[in-house]
């Protein structure tokens, strides 16, 4: 099997088609609430085997974990929350990447880390209270913290960890100042004022001129509304 992942995706009636295997067409589907990456079958494109639901953003997520997957040794992708069908994908060269390859829950988190999604997700309990009490040793040793506060430390420290891999996968697909304009465009005309503005933010945050002038007018009008109110 041979993975080829587009230069340029294709628009199709579903969404767009970001790549290809022997066998499948790899898409993006925008649904209602989450994007899906789908593996659709060539030979019969009505049916597809496997596809993940990631969270709702443009596709980005989906086109990250794309851009970071080898499907030839990597069992399944990255990031997503939900499996689409229920078929668990197994690389036809699993065995060049075992640690990658660990068994995952069906949030996509492996078995033997935290769930991301669900806390209470069934998983192997003896070494997550291993690494907790682990976590909980070393912050002990600062002293003085209650055993609530260092509860509090370790969950804060996990925590943290989760956020440092999402953000690594997000900056794998760094926009530059325009590009986020244009998402923050995309997003109003998709989604309406409310759901832009953080994006207009991030353009603004990232130095685009037009977002930082969009910003202020919005600003303004809004100050003025409230005296008026006031
Ligand atoms: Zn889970």
């Amino acid at each position: 099997m041979t993975f080829h992942r587009y230069d340029e995706p294709e628009v199709i009636e579903e969404g767009l088609r970001l790549g290809e295997d022997d066998e499948f067409t790899y898409e993006c589907w925008p649904q209602m609430y989450n994007d899906r990456l789908v593996l659709r079958s060539k030979k019969d494109p009505y049916t597809y085997e496997y596809g993940w639901c990631f969270p709702k953003q443009l596709g980005v997520a989906v086109a990250a974990a794309l851009a970071v997957w080898n499907p030839e040794t990597q069992d399944e992708p990255v990031g997503w929350h939900k499996r689409a069908v229920q078929n668990i994908r197994r690389a036809p060269r699993r065995d060049e990447d075992p640690a990658y390859n660990r068994e995952r829950c069906v949030h996509g988190s492996y078995m033997d880390a935290y769930c991301t999604v669900d806390l209470h997700c069934p998983r192997d309990r003896a070494r997550m209270t291993e690494d907790f009490d682990e976590l909980l040793r070393r912050n002990s040793l600062g002293g003085g913290l209650t055993e609530e506060q260092k509860r509090a430390e370790a969950e804060r420290q996990q925590r943290a960890e989760w956020i440092r891999e999402i953000r690594e996968l997000h900056l794998l697909l760094e926009h530059t100042p325009a590009q986020l304009r244009r998402i923050a465009e995309i997003v109003e005309a998709l989604e309406g004022d409310a759901a832009a503005r953080e994006h207009w933010e991030r353009a603004a945050r990232a130095g685009n001129r037009d977002a930082k002038d969009y910003l202020t007018v919005v600003n303004e009008e809004a100050a003025e509304k409230e005296e008026e109110r006031g």
